[in-house]
């Protein structure tokens, strides 16, 4: 049948309290005949409130999610909060244990894997699973990102222009809630298969997040993804708990159109720091090949005014490569 799936939770996700568990998926490799890859999934349940489903390590190689999630749920009471957190710290646990993007055991991309498939990798069984078993249960999810080892964001949480105007209203506050330093509204360069999509067809607000990158985490960005958390748990209504403020968050479209990639590989100099103010054709980054030592390097410009909230992190690019991202304030778009 097509909606079976192969995964078992082993924790009760209704019953009152505060507990830790696997998502289970029968597994067999070279390694271990008649394996298991085991998920970690937490229920904390408190009274009459709001599903919120929190995930961290969509991608192995960002590192906010899981630590400010795994903070979180140890500084959770169950019998104070209004409502119920499920948190997934490390959706794609395969991945996070080898601090990879992708999956080692699939090479599954799990924000490209939606809505899964039962019958599918592990990757996909993992996504078909919180799809179908999950999302039903949410009434807001947030899902913390990263730039990962490639690229660096300026902290920022990342949301969608959305048809819906009570739906886009309604994520709109749960961006100003997290209070992030930047909120990307982020026309994706792909969406096919992401989280993000899934969640927003089914009517429900969804924050993502790119706070950071570069392959590690900072003590500010922790605590962003950690406070942020906090904060929206309590705009939702969850918490009644003091969170230091942050200052407003500022909304940036990122279009299509702001997008810098390289067409050739080489070395990347960066000029521009993320957060950063442009103007268009302004010099973003040079690319040089280092087997033409006197050769002229390329140089790479913002497409237009705005701010730039990404780069590449690595020194060397290839080609194709996204180099830099440039979004602009909502009011001069
Ligand atoms: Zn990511």
């Amino acid at each position: 049948m097509a909606d079976e799936s192969r995964v078992v939770c082993d924790i009760d996700l209704d019953a009152p309290g505060i507990r830790s568990g696997t998502l289970q998926l029968p597994l067999s490799t070279d390694v271990s005949a008649w394996g298991r890859l085991l998920t970690p999934i937490v229920a904390a349940v408190g009274g009459a409130g709001p599903t919120l489903l929190v995930t961290g390590a969509s991608h192995g190689d960002e590192y906010e999610g899981p630590l400010a999630i795994m903070r979180l749920l140890r500084g959770l009471d169950a019998d104070g909060l209004r409502g119920r957190v499920i948190a997934l710290p490390a959706l794609n646990y395969p991945a996070l244990t080898v601090g990879r993007r992708l999956s080692p055991l699939d090479g599954g991309n799990m924000n490209r894997s939606f809505p899964g498939r039962p019958d599918g990798g592990p990757t996909a069984a993992i996504a078909h699973w919180v799809h179908s078993r999950l999302l039903p249960l949410a009434d807001a999810v947030i899902d913390i990102h990263s730039g990962g080892s490639t690229l660096r964001f300026v902290p920022s949480a990342v949301i969608h222009d959305l048809p819906d105007a009570a739906q886009m209203r309604a994520t709109r506050e749960l961006a100003q809630a997290f209070a992030a330093p930047f909120t990307q509204v982020l026309t994706e360069l792909d969406s096919a298969g992401e989280l993000d999509s899934a969640v927003e067809e089914m009517g429900l607000p969804f924050l993502s997040t790119e706070l950071g990158g570069g392959g590690g985490v900072t003590p500010e960005t922790v605590a962003m993804a950690y406070d942020g958390l906090r904060r929206c748990m309590r705009h939702l209504g969850m918490s009644d708990e003091a969170v230091p403020e942050a200052p407003a968050t500022r909304f940036l479209n990122v279009p299509d159109t702001g997008y810098l990639m390289a067409l050739r590989a080489g070395l990347l100099e960066p000029v521009v720091e993320v957060g950063d103010r442009v103007e268009a054709g302004q010099l973003v980054a040079r690319l040089y090949d280092v087997d033409e030592p006197l050769g002229e390097p390329n140089a790479l410009r913002a497409p237009h005014a705005g701010v730039l909230v990404c780069r590449a992190a690595r020194g060397g690019v290839a080609r194709g490569d996204t180099v830099a991202v440039v979004g602009d304030d909502e009011a001069r778009s």
